[in-house]
């Protein structure tokens, strides 16, 4: 049973969309987003338009990151406090999480997911706040591992952004089914770590392996989907015999869904039809997921009903956030 949350996370106008005198289409009040056909501003004909003026959606979270000197601006420490938090609660007790960011080109993904220097994103501070809270319980230092592999999907090959030798470094990898520990990528490296600074060194090397290119929207737009995995493993007792809890946090920034432009050179559209191809399965599989967490907490509220009204959510095996560009 899978528990799935979705976010969207509105960013600034870029220069070009300023250059171009765009305007904010979209409105964020709570949990509600309103998308605003601003091609019917101003019309005073009175003529009645079969278009929507305003399109609702309603979201587990909305973020406005448009201007930090508006009072309702999300920081990136704010939407860490919502979805970051939950990915490290959700793997110390044990689940395997997935947090990823999906939108068009230049909507905000890696920015959400990786940051920059000077305002990390999602990943770095997850990897703080795992080493904070083994900082938190010294006792338990020596009772949990963590290891790191890294790698990403492009083209629908997969490779190793952490396997150092630029040979290998571009041999493409086999993903295959462990008959119990489930879908695994063979030959991955992994790599262990005990502070936060080996966890942020690895994240670097990755990110600097990444494939990205120019394109019309973004000029350092991510052309693969890049996954970032950290295994958590806690010791513990189980009816006093030694046993493992072992999590995986996988954290993935995609590539950005993006028009075919004929001024694309092949390269560029051999790479977006392959990043849109796999974008559609996995809006599939998001469809199928948020199918299934629809029905068991509507099965979940018939017996909260049955059991006087108890308002508490239903544990899962797995959870799943996703908190995305605004782009769409
Ligand atoms: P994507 O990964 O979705 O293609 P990026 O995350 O690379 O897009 O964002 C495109 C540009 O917009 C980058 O220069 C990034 O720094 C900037 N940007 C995105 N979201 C924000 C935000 N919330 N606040 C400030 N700048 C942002
Ligand atoms: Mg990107």
């Amino acid at each position: 049973m899978a528990n799935v949350k979705v976010a969207v996370r509105v960013r600034p106008l870029n220069a070009r969309e300023r250059a171009d005198e765009g305007r904010l289409a979209v409105q964020v009040e709570d949990k509600l987003l309103r998308v605003k056909n601003v091609k019917l501003d101003g019309r005073s004909d009175g003529a009645v338009d079969s278009r929507e003026k305003l399109l609702e959606f309603c979201f587990d979270y909305c973020y406005w990151s448009v201007d930090p000197a508006e009072p309702h601006y999300a920081s990136q420490e704010e939407v860490f406090q919502d979805l970051g938090v939950s990915v490290l609660s959700g793997a110390s007790e044990g689940y395997n999480v997935c947090l990823f960011a999906y939108g068009q080109t230049g909507s905000g993904k890696t920015y959400t997911m990786m940051g920059t220097p000077d305002s990390i994103g999602l990943t770095p501070r997850i990897c703080q706040g795992l080493f904070r809270s083994e900082d938190t319980f010294p006792d338990e230092q020596n009772s949990s591992r963590v290891e790191i592999s890294f790698l990403e999907i492009y083209n629908e090959r997969v490779r190793d952004l952490l396997s150092g030798g630029e040979q290998k470094k571009r041999a493409s990898l086999r993903v295959r089914e462990h008959p119990e520990k489930g879908p695994y990528v063979q030959d991955l490296s992994q790599h262990v770590v005990s502070d936060c600074k080996q966890a942020m060194d690895l994240l670097e090397e990755g990110i600097a392996n990444r494939i990205t290119a120019a394109t019309h929207n973004h000029d350092a737009s991510s052309r693969s989907h890049a996954i970032f995995t950290i295994q958590y493993t806690q010791a513990n007792l189980e009816n006093n015999l030694p046993s493992e809890t072992v999590s995986k946090i996988n954290l993935v920034d995609l590539a950005g869904s993006e028009r075919a432009d004929y001024h694309y050179c092949r390269d560029r559209l051999t790479e977006g039809s392959n990043i849109n191809k796999s974008l559609v399965t996995l809006g599939i599989v998001i469809s199928a997921l948020a199918q299934n967490s629809q029905m068991s907490s509507s099965c979940q509220s018939i017996n909260s009903m049955a059991s006087e009204g108890d308002g508490s959510t239903v544990g899962s095996h797995s959870s799943s956030l996703s908190g995305g560009g605004g782009g769409g």
